[in-house]
């Protein structure tokens, strides 16, 4: 899930990807690195601590071309050793890499060279180097040995190759050159336009050429895109990106829900005659919206399933197609939910991508696409793309069954009145000390349990479960006692009483129980909601309780915006 970046510019190149990785560092933040070619050889300048550091290594070093990593490990701790760029054993060539090398084992035992790290990385490297030809022809020769994903930036002397096959890369001009990266925002130096790698495909780049190449050295013809505008004017400044983020939830859906109704988008679909089921398909925050997608289908009188894109690849489902399939990401670059859109276009099924970002790779493998207008989020732990997923489907619910001209004066109802809402200070003080945290709920109430332990889990590393209220006493029920913390969502009101009876068996046995609901508290200490739409009420209760995980990382002293062993875009299996 590494970020990389390569300039070839008359100005220094250094800097610019220096700014390039600032953007990256979303996508990995273990280490960081460059490689430049400078006075006939290659140097490399590498940070354990972050970019600003980075910078200031690199602040009074120049060069015309530069390579550089954001490092999310794979293979290998998070050493200097470990981290990109890496060179090959004669120190003449250097690479920088996202992706996994499978094969790298084997690949390695037939290298006969030193190695300096544990990385997969290195053995492709030195793979390069043992290859023969122009550096164009090694890379390529080399790729055909290695089995895994690579998104690679290549130098060796003057010249600067890059490559691709699963994780992605874009190329481009810019004012004073070329530049390559993972991900178009982190353009740097007036790109106006940019070309996409597929897999298997190549570039030489040079200051005012770039030459492509397939999979066999043919030299191949590509037409550039027009780099899209990232909108950022919504843009609300806090202390950290996931707080700006969670306080922009009330623009972006105001956003989304004017961009539907003032377009095409959905009318413009082209969807199979007849759905007769739609199943959901996505990893981590994206598949509670997928699971929530499923529940407003079904609400609509559509059969509907969400699947984790991780089993649902290796797994024996049954296709149809009468189905549609969505794939929902943020990203769009999550390679576990890509491999299986790539999986059922081969088998010539219906698919629809759900995406926070325009050009991303599963829009481009999608027949259709649905684009939630969250703009740009920066911070790891989803918030505002997962409240506008969730918007989304219920729109596109809605319009499925032809409920959606009724419900517009609703829908905007709904968004001029939707409030974010922190949690509540006295109560954080009151409970923070908690280390074995419950949320349960019911229906979507507990899908919306399931997300906010998620929550809590990524950037406060609280040990936290999600059950479905009426599974606690087949076993769970067994874990509470004083020492556990029980937040229950209500806001379905046919479930509330059954509910209600889930609380009192916990509360019997010590369990501390918060209720969050715009319903009467029954007694229990509650953050209130505000009672609206009520498909709509997962947006609301999710807010405090993404606050809630925020204040007890800034409570525990963590980093909401670098949370361990976790980054932004899954790119890796
Ligand atoms: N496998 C490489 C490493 O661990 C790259 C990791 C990645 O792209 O996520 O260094």
């Amino acid at each position: 899930m590494c970020g990389i970046c390569a300039y070839k510019t008359k100005e220094n190149a250094v800097k610019l990807a220096v700014e390039s990785l600032k953007i990256l560092e979303y996508r990995g933040y273990d280490s960081c690195g460059i490689s430049l070619f400078k006075n006939g050889k290659i140097e490399t300048i590498k940070s354990l601590v972050d970019i600003e550091d980075l910078r200031k290594k690199t602040e009074s070093i120049s060069s015309h071309l530069a390579i550089g990593h954001t490092r999310w490990a794979t293979h290998g701790g998070v050493t200097l050793k470990n981290a990109h760029p890496h060179l090959s054993s004669s120190n003449k060539i250097a690479l920088v890499h996202n992706g996994i090398i499978e094969n790298y084992k084997t690949l390695k035992e037939n290298l006969n060279c030193a190695f300096q790290s544990e990385t997969d990385s290195e053995v492709l490297v030195n793979l390069i180097e043992k290859e023969g030809g122009s550096l164009i022809e090694k890379v390529i020769s080399a790729s055909k040995k290695v089995e895994g994903t690579f998104a690679i930036a290549v130098i060796e002397n003057d010249e600067l190759v890059v490559g691709k096959r699963e994780s992605p890369l874009y190329v481009a001009f810019c004012e004073s050159g070329v530049v390559a990266t993972s991900d178009i925002s982190a353009f740097v130096g007036n790109v106006k336009e940019f070309y996409i790698l597929n897999d298997d495909e190549f570039a030489c780049l040079n200051e005012n050429k770039i030459e492509f190449f397939n999979k066999n050295g043919e030299k191949i013809k590509k037409n550039a895109e027009i780099l899209p505008k990232i909108t950022q004017n919504f843009k609300i400044f806090d202390k950290t990106h996931m707080e700006s983020e969670i306080k922009e939830t009330k623009i972006v859906l105001k956003n989304t829900l004017k961009e539907y109704l003032n377009s095409d988008i959905l009318t413009n679909l082209n969807l199979p005659k007849k759905i007769k089921e739609i199943d959901l398909i996505a990893c981590g925050t994206a598949y509670h919206s997928a699971l929530m997608g499923a529940e407003f289908f079904k609400e609509q009188g559509i059969n509907s399933h969400a699947y984790v894109a991780s089993e649902f690849r290796y797994g024996k489902e049954i296709l149809s197609k009468n189905t549609l399939y969505i794939f929902v990401s943020q990203s769009g670059e999550t390679a576990d939910t890509i491999a299986c859109a790539k999986l059922l276009k081969e088998k010539k099924m219906h698919l629809l991508a759900l995406t926070n970002t325009p050009n991303c790779v599963l829009n481009r493998v999608c027949d259709n696409v649905l684009p939630t207008f969250a703009g740009k989020e920066f911070a790891v732990a989803s918030t505002k793309a997962y409240c506008c997923q969730v918007f989304v489907l219920y729109l596109f619910s809605l319009f499925l069954a032809q409920n959606l001209q009724d419900n517009i004066e609703e829908l905007i109802k709904f968004t001029n009145d939707f409030q974010v809402q922190d949690f509540d200070r006295a109560l954080l003080d009151k409970i923070y000390h908690y280390k074995k945290i419950f949320f349960v709920g019911r229906e979507k109430d507990y899908i919306t349990a399931l997300e906010a332990s998620l929550k809590l889990k990524e950037i406060s590393y609280i040990n936290s479960i999600a059950i479905s209220a009426g599974e606690l006493k087949h076993g769970t029920l067994a874990l509470v006692d004083e020492s556990t913390l029980i937040i229950a969502i209500s806001t379905e009101e046919n479930v509330r009483e059954k509910l209600f009876s889930n609380l009192e068996e916990i509360r019997a046995r010590g369990g501390e129980v918060i209720l969050v609901s715009n319903f009467k508290s029954g007694g229990f200490t509650k953050v209130s909601l505000s009672s609206m739409c009520e498909n709509l009420m997962p947006i609301v209760s999710i807010i405090p309780l993404q606050f809630f995980a925020l204040r007890m990382c800034e409570k525990l002293g963590y980093n909401p915006d670098k949370p361990k062993n976790l980054a932004k875009s899954v790119t890796v299996e």
